[in-house]
């Protein structure tokens, strides 16, 4: 791949390893490509299935049409040697924009481990082996970034990643701060071109803010189907579900065991959730998180599908800034959720749950680019 340049910032000096027990990848119902169907055609034609949903595409099956893949058992792959290419990848994801990043997926426990193999070295082994879809994918986001960019300058609302990343930078300590969130996602809807210079916070609103990271929150977890309900694997490796359901507001947590089966353990109204107050070591965890957002660039694809899909109404920096402080209160917001159910806190330890809860979906959100 040396006639490419790929980003690997997000995983330099981080190690990854797999500890025994886990299987969170296992839910996520792994893509068959086309090199590999018919492997699986002829050896496992069963296990083959067209997932549900607008864009269908060839995967494994899952227990039950709703737990783990079929292949895992006793949390451990049957087919390990010739199981499909994003399985291999995983925690890894490389995504095609403008530019090419390899993405660390934080909802993996086994990057947070601090040992393992060397990150980058995995990254740029898959990096290899996905040559030609990385290719192919350039393509088609050349096109597609080259039209987005003509749209902005054409709706004047062109503005400058770097520069506005730059800005999210100088203020990484304030994005932690409710007051300064609350401030900025008033401005994106009031300044026409906004900047952050010269902020000047004023008390948090706390009722309104809790009432939008609700929203947010509720909105990024609906669904009835368990297959699409974030899932957050617990330190003791349970599977945790959270069907969030707008009609009645409430959020039930379920837990799906390995055979597929779910058993609810709570409810909680989603009113009764209120966004805990970061302490010092939570804050810390949380300035590092806002950091890689800042960097990555599925973020900044997902910014432009936001702009894309309001028909360029909004510009850069106000989609951006808007797009951050959202985030970060749906986070906050989750990790008082978690709070409520584990008792984790919003320290060091919560942030970080949080995080591992989060993160998975954070990644899946739409992007005008593709991870491939
Ligand atoms: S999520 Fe990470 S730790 Fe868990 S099974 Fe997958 S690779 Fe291993
Ligand atoms: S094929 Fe193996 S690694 Fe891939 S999802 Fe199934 S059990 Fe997990």
């Amino acid at each position: 791949m040396a006639d490419i340049e790929i980003d690997y910032s997000e995983v330099r000096g981080k190690k990854a390893e797999c500890p025994e027990g886990c299987g969170l990848c296992c839910l996520c119902q792994p893509e068959v490509l086309a090199e590999e169907r018919r492997f699986f055609e002829k050896h496992h034609p069963k296990d083959l299935v067209y997932t549900k949903g607008a864009d269908p595409y060839l995967a494994l099956a899952l227990k039950k049409g709703k737990g783990s893949c079929v292949f895992l058992e006793g949390r451990r792959c049957m087919i390990y040697s010739s199981r499909p290419a994003y399985c291999r990848q995983f925690p890894y994801h490389i995504y095609v924009g403008d530019k090419v990043k390899v993405e660390l997926d934080l909802s993996c426990r086994g990057v947070w481990t601090g040992s393992g193999a060397d990150a980058e070295t995995e990254a740029k082994d898959i990096v290899t082996k996905a040559e030609s879809r990385i290719k192919r994918a350039m393509k088609e986001a050349r096109g597609v970034y080259s039209e987005f960019y003509h749209n902005c300058k054409e709706a004047g609302v062109m503005g400058d990643p770097v520069e506005i990343r730059r800005s999210v930078s100088e203020n990484l300590d304030r994005f932690t701060d409710m007051a300064y969130i609350g401030k900025v996602m008033e401005m994106t809807m009031m300044e026409p071109v906004m900047t952050l210079n010269g902020i000047k916070e004023e008390p948090a609103d706390m009722e309104e803010l809790n009432e939008a990271a609700m929203e947010t929150a509720m909105e990024s977890m609906a669904t009835k189907d368990p297959v699409n309900a974030p899932v957050y694997c617990g330190e003791d490796w349970s599977w945790n579900l959270f069907l969030a359901d707008s009609a009645s507001g409430r959020i039930d947590w379920m837990v799906l065991d390995d055979e597929g089966d779910l058993t609810k353990k709570d409810t909680v109204k989603a009113s009764e959730i209120k966004i805990k107050p970061l302490e010092p070591g939570g804050k810390e965890v949380l300035k590092a998180y806002i950091s890689i957002l800042n960097q990555r660039e599925s973020f900044l694809g997902n910014v432009f599908s936001l702009m894309d899909a309001a028909g360029y109404e909004d510009d850069m920096a106000n989609a951006y800034y808007g797009c951050l402080s959202t985030t970060i209160l749906d986070l906050l917001w989750r990790a008082s959720l978690l709070d409520h159910f584990f008792g984790t806190g919003m320290g060091e330890k919560g942030i970080k749950e949080a995080i591992i809860f989060y993160d998975m979906d954070r990644l899946d959100a739409p992007a005008i680019g593709a991870f491939v």
